[in-house]
């Protein structure tokens, strides 16, 4: 099925529910609501889907070979997108796999046993915690930047689940913190968004202020985001156990549309409709398009100016809506102080 990893783990998470409920106490989700609003569920995997008794957790490697991330991170004029979202949206991928381990199970146990048990497939699509439930069943340790990692494959895959009531033998394995005095995520942190280790301020992450952030960005973080239009990969590109990591052999999770190193002013110069376009069938869906104008103009605002992107960012103010206005007039005010600003 593709699948690197499968656990199988029960639903007990206990152990794991004060960390989170501190974590939403301290406001760190900012305006993801959805993550209060399902807590119960997400904590509860019978709450989600009544008779769950357990969980196979699943994980998918992801990193398409050859992108050369930190060249695009280092080329101004290009824009950084995270590197999950390059290729077909891995909602579709996963969910399709899933789905076919879960009949294939089902067709074994109910000639074994002549029991018809249920089963649900989830990728980061419902109130799963997932990581939580693939560090129980023993697919890795969750490193201080808060994903989940394998000495083998490192972080660069996704998770995915599947809730069942049959009664499956438990993964017993417990993977050990390798993360050891390494503390380099934290310190590359653009951001500085993992306030402790594997204590992460998502209103400061840049994958959080660049897709699920709806409005204005914090005028002192601006600067921090650099060209990272769509995510950001840092805490992860730099961690030592991904040095070494497998890349996919995916078709699906190859790269689409040249989207591993876009220039920015092809993408800023998008229409809504040939935006659409570009992402259609990405799991880039997330973002709108006044958003995607929003962390393009911080990103043009961020790089070296020149009469082209002053011509581009001015050309499109009054366009799309004022949030978008606010943050083009802070770039070219940026750019002003840049001996190339024309
Ligand atoms: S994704 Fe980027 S901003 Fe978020 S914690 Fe990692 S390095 Fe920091
Ligand atoms: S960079 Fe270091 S501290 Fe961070 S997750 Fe990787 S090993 Fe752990």
């Amino acid at each position: 099925m593709g699948f690197q990893k499968l656990a199988v783990t029960d639903i007990d998470l206990s152990t794991h529910a004060p960390h989170v409920r501190q974590w939403l106490d301290d406001g760190f989700a900012g305006e993801m609501g959805y993550l209060h609003r399902n807590l119960e569920k997400r904590l509860h995997p019978d709450q989600l889907e009544p008779g769950t008794y357990r969980v196979i957790t699943a994980r998918m490697n992801y990193l398409p070979a050859d992108t050369q991330p930190i060249e695009v991170l280092e080329n101004s004029n290009k824009g950084y997108i995270s590197r999950y979202a390059l290729g077909r949206d891995y909602h579709k991928v996963l969910r399709r796999r899933l789905a076919k381990l879960a009949s294939q199970i089902n067709a074994l146990l109910t000639e074994e046993q002549s029991v018809d048990y249920q089963f649900r497939a989830f990728t980061d699509s419902a109130p799963v915690l997932e990581k939580a439930l693939a560090e129980k069943g023993g697919l890795g340790w969750m490193g201080k930047h808060t994903l989940i990692l394998d000495k083998e494959a490192g972080s660069w895959f996704f998770l995915g689940e599947i809730y069942t009531n049959a009664p499956l033998a438990i993964d017993q394995t417990i993977v050990e913190d390798a993360c050891g005095k390494c503390s380099a995520c934290m310190t590359v942190c653009p951001t500085q968004a993992i306030i402790s280790p594997k204590k992460l301020d998502a209103t400061r992450c840049i994958s959080y202020l660049t897709i699920e952030h709806k409005d204005s960005i914090d005028e002192a973080l601006r600067p921090l985001m650099g060209n990272r239009i769509y995510g950001c990969d840092d805490c992860q590109l730099f961690c030592p156990w991904n040095r070494d990591a497998p890349t996919t052999t995916e078709p699906d999770f190859a790269v689409r549309n040249g989207l591993d190193q876009p220039e920015l002013l092809d993408l800023f110069a998008l229409s809504e409709a040939q935006f659409r376009l570009l992402i259609q069938g990405s799991a880039m869906g997330r973002v709108s398009y006044p958003q995607w104008q929003r962390n393009i103009a911080i990103a043009l605002g961020n790089g070296a100016g020149g009469k082209d992107v002053v011509n581009a960012l001015t050309h499109k103010l009054g366009r799309v809506n004022p949030m978008v206005d606010e943050h083009i007039s802070w770039a070219l005010e940026r750019l002003k102080g840049n001996a190339t600003f024309l």
